[in-house]
């Protein structure tokens, strides 16, 4: 690997970056900056995280001047990355001072309009840009580098279309760099008609597989928040992402879990940009430290020293799994994954597990939790595979689950009314005994949420390797894991694995499952 110094880059951004406190450049950064600052259109095989921003940021800064229009164009697939990629930029242009302007829906096209006027760098989501290209409110005949961040999810979420038209609208005679997580068919084919013998070069995995852990939970359908919110609470100092197929249930799980005492807030599509732009913040910023998310929301976002990504619901598309925990272990931080599993989701888990043939799951019980709070209800036209309208007690390991909460008592007739719509509840932890059951309808593929299967296929993170005892769990007090933590602080839940068997002073018994003969001992956390 090179230093920064013999990578080519001028004194003056060798200066910005070092006053990012970099030291040396990543894998995506060693093998391409000498490429971009060369000229050569390059496909860059890299996942954020990677440090391509500022790969190709070296590139903008040292062939862009403050008066020259605007010579660079970055297209990104969401408002998030985009915002996310201007603030990079910004970050590391000490000198020249370009100015840089984000060009993304949901915000004012005024003000854009105005910035429009003086930009060197767009950064921008094809549909708003398209709108700035109808009106004239932007001129790209000076972009001498165009930048396509994420391509694959640009035709994942559609906007090929758009791009070419946008394509279209910059001088042929230009420098294009195209990056993406895996570089699929389209990909290629879009690289086939828009750039000149690209080079290609690929950022290798940043999840470190050895740190990362992968679980799975199983739960009754109806005691699934109050899992979700049980495992939060026994966390220590989680910064976990919890992910929903659909924006409503990204919704309930957000505000009970908030009711809960747990410090959470959601991003998903149907939110402003603005609520969601506050929520990547808070949680960046560790005032919030849980995330409830969807795919698309979620997809993209560079957070750092994420602990745990907690599917509430496991995803439908083996892909979004591996996008998903791509979430966690990165930067070589220990990361945990989570999967709440009911009956409903195991065929989707079997395809993941099927797909992704060295994962290494582990299955683990845990009883006795207590019932969690509900005050806030799944909105209409929300479903909840994981829950159940009505109630039922709870079975199994002496638990008393008691509903003591009326509200939700009261909202089981609402959800009597829906006519396949079949999760409107809002009750899914009533284990009040005896309750009705009313649940009805039928489970849906697909995911609201705008969310189009993504179909990557090349960046399977490769099998956590950490290594089990059969047997259980030592908990002393209600709920509690001990262990040792595995290094990080995503190493809890802290499992100690014995053979044979679990020990629990008073519940909170976390089981590990599949019983069987010694695998083998493993890491601390394991
Ligand atoms: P990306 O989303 O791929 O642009 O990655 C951005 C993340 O990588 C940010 O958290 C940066 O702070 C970090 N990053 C970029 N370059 C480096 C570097 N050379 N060394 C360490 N971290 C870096």
């Amino acid at each position: 690997m090179k230093t920064f110094e013999e990578l080519g880059l001028t004194s003056t951004l060798l200066r910005s970056i070092d006053m990012l406190g970099f030291k040396e450049p990543t894998k995506i950064q060693n093998d391409s900056i000498p490429y971009i600052l060369k000229g050569y259109d390059l496909i860059g095989e890299s996942e954020t995280g990677s440090g391509k921003t500022l790969a190709f940021g070296c590139g903008i800064i040292e062939k862009c001047t403050r008066d020259g229009g605007v010579q660079a164009l970055v297209l990104t697939p969401t408002r998030e990355l985009a915002d996310q990629v201007k603030n990079a930029l910004k970050e590391i242009t000490f000198k020249p001072r370009l100015n840089i302007v984000a060009v993304f829906g949901g915000t004012s096209i005024n003000n854009q309009i105005k910035n429009l006027k003086r930009a060197n760098v767009i950064v921008a989501t094809p549909g708003r840009l398209l709108d700035h290209i109808d009106r004239g409110t932007v001129d790209l005949s000076h972009v001498k580098l165009l930048v396509m961040d994420e391509a694959d999810r640009m035709f994942d979420m559609g906007f090929i279309d758009d791009v070419k038209k946008i394509i279209r609208q910059c001088p042929g005679k230009r420098q294009t760099l195209f990056f993406s997580a895996t570089i699929t068919k389209e990909v290629k084919k879009l690289a086939n008609q828009h750039m000149v013998d690209p080079k290609i070069v690929h950022a290798g995995n940043i999840v470190d597989p050895t740190k990362l852990k992968q679980i799975t939970v199983r739960a009754s359908k109806n005691k699934k928040f109050s899992l979700l919110t049980h495992i939060l609470q026994k966390e220590e100092k989680p910064l976990a992402m919890v992910f929903c197929n659909t924006r409503h249930l990204s919704d309930y799980v957000d505000k009970n879990l908030r009711s809960n005492g747990i410090r959470a807030a959601a991003i998903h599509g149907g939110l402003t940009q603005n609520a969601r732009l506050k929520a990547i913040n808070r949680f960046n910023s560790h005032e919030v430290n849980v995330l409830v998310c969807t795919d698309v929301a979620a997809r993209g976002l560079n957070i750092k020293n994420v602990s745990h990504v907690i599917n509430y619901d496991i995803p439908q598309d083996p892909n979004d799994y591996v996008h998903r925990i791509g979430r966690t272990a990165r930067a070589g931080e220990s990361g945990q994954v989570i999967n709440i599993l009911t009956n409903f989701d195991k065929n989707y888990m079997k395809k993941i597990q099927w797909e992704n043939k060295t994962f290494t799951m582990e299955d683990v019980e845990i009883n006795n939790f207590k019932e969690a709070k509900i005050t806030a209800k799944m909105e209409q036209g929300g479903r909840d595979r994981g829950a159940r309208s009505g109630s039922r007690s709870s079975s199994g390991s002496g638990n008393n689950w008691k509903s003591n909460n009326n509200n939700n008592n009261n909202n089981n007739n609402n959800n009597n009314n829906n006519n396949n719509n079949n999760n409107n509840n809002n009750n899914n932890n009533n284990n009040n005994g005896g309750g009705s059951r009313n649940y009805q309808g039928k489970h849906k593929s697909g995911k609201s949420d705008g969310d189009r299967s993504f179909k990557p296929n090349g960046d399977k993170p490769k099998s956590p390797d950490y290594r089990t005892r059969s047997g259980g769990y030592k908990g002393k007090s209600s709920g509690n894991y001990k262990g040792k933590p595995s290094g990080g602080k995503s190493g809890s839940p802290d499992y100690r694995k014995r053979s044979g068997g679990y020990k629990g002073k008073s519940g909170g018994n976390y089981k590990k499952g599949g019983g069987g003969g010694d695998r083998s001992s493993g890491p601390k956390s394991a």
